[in-house]
């Protein structure tokens, strides 16, 4: 369901919901006709009331926003049958395309053209076909993301993938097991603390609101941390370690909030599933056409590279902006520094550089991440848009120190260490 909110008149926001009813509401009394009462008498879900009886006059912070509060779709796909497809689809290509080229291979030549000709118009229709299914396929599972309005392509109904994802949480708290921090461990203290402040502030999100939420720290010195589609959000010490407020933190827990609300989980594993089908059938022709198992096999490990970095690697790139984008949004609303946002990826970039960190290093072309510096820029063209829905949430002003002069600090006092603890120091003569 879509519910809208729109500032038509000062004090006064009109609502409507894709069931077309329009609710007036004004904050210093219940319109005429309109008592407050009538919301929670309506079919609107517990959070939508909760959301418009909690609008104060002038709450800017919710004008012009639409919220996607449930996924309706008509027809589902199985995520069973869609992973025995993608498991064994692969290699039944194989079998399939080997098997052709046997076939083909023992016929006498004469036959081979004769049997090419008979048969064109229905290889020409069949092949037209798969792509008229496809493409019909494809245009039925398009959605508009909340937030960003991009259209995109979903296969699993939020219920059907719920299910995957709980099975997912379930195999990584058991593969983690060992490195999980208990919930008394006095580092929650912190992230508990940034998160409520980022819910409390969202809570008139529907999917904010409705979805239920939870931190666990991995006690391990990667600079990392990641979400499940369930809420479950996974903080790494090492990622605690760096970052340098509770600014950062909240930057940092709102861009993994928002890859759950904008729904990435399914919407990365539909679009893999689609990619391959695709991949499977083209892989079938490969093996029936091309003349020998070796370059057959070579020529699908090139189309898997080719589609990896055309497509699944710019994929999760445009996802990870995508996050990045809402969760700062998410933070502005909690009042959270936003600058703080290039500061933390700046950080980032220079203790990654500094520590020779390799997966850092990796071009972004063949990355599933933007490269640090990246984001750093993408989210400075952000902050803007990001500083003025603050001010409209009626945050407190910001310091007036600038945090680009933390980051110029931590890099002049790395380079100086660099220098100080290199243990070879006393052998080099500099030259030059
Ligand atoms: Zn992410």
């Amino acid at each position: 369901m879509i519910l809208r909110a729109v500032r038509l008149r000062p004090e006064q926001f009109f609502f409507r919901t894709d069931r077309s009813n329009l609710w007036t509401w004004s904050g210093r009394s219940a319109q005429p006709g309109f008592p407050a009462n009538v919301v929670s008498r309506t079919t609107l879900s517990p959070s939508e009331s909760l959301l418009l009886r909690s609008l104060k006059p002038g709450d800017k912070c919710l004008v012009h926003r639409e919220f996607q509060t449930t996924c309706v779709r008509n027809f589902a796909f199985p995520p069973l049958i869609a992973a025995v497809i993608r498991l064994v689809g692969k290699p039944v290509a194989v079998l399939v395309g080997r098997y052709v080229r046997n076939k083909w291979a023992e016929l006498p030549k004469e036959q081979r053209a004769g049997l090419f000709q008979a048969h064109r118009h229905k290889l020409a229709i069949a092949t037209v076909g798969l792509a008229l299914f496809g493409f019909v396929y494809y245009e039925m599972h398009i959605e508009e993301t909340p937030f960003t309005k991009r259209r995109r392509f979903i296969v699993f109904t939020q219920k059907q993938f719920a299910e995957v994802a709980e099975q997912q949480r379930k195999m990584l708290f058991e593969s983690m097991k060992d490195k999980l921090l208990p919930a008394k461990h006095p580092a929650y203290a912190q992230v508990n603390r940034v998160a409520q402040r980022l819910i409390r502030a969202n809570n008139d999100i529907p999917i904010i609101h409705d979805q239920k939420w939870s931190v666990t720290l991995i006690g391990d010195k990667e600079k990392n941390a990641f979400v499940l589609p369930t809420g479950h959000i996974f903080v790494f010490l090492g990622m605690l370690e760096m970052v340098a407020n509770d600014d950062q933190l909240g930057v940092v827990l709102g861009h993994e909030m928002a890859h759950t609300i904008l729904g990435h989980g399914a919407e990365q594993v539909s679009v893999s599933h689609f990619v391959d089908y695709f991949v499977i059938i083209v892989m079938s022709a490969l093996w029936a056409i091309l003349p020998s198992d070796v370059i057959s096999g070579f020529s699908t490990y090139v189309m898997n590279k080719i589609v990896d970095v055309m497509l699944h690697l710019p994929y999760s790139r445009l996802l990870e902006t995508e996050a990045d984008e809402v969760g700062l949004r998410l933070s502005a609303k909690a009042c959270f520094d936003v600058r703080e946002s290039v500061s933390f990826w700046q950080r980032m970039n220079i203790v990654s550089h500094f520590e020779g960190d390799v997966a850092a290093q990796v071009p972004e072309f063949l990355s599933t991440h933007p490269t640090h510096e990246t984001r750093a820029q993408k989210l400075e063209e952000s902050v803007p848009k990001a500083l003025e829905l603050r001010k409209e949430c009626n945050c407190p002003p910001l310091p007036l120190r600038n945090p680009q002069l933390d980051v110029a600090a931590l890099k002049a006092k790395l380079s100086k260490a660099d220098a100080v603890d290199d243990p070879w120091k006393p052998f080099i003569v500099v030259i030059k």
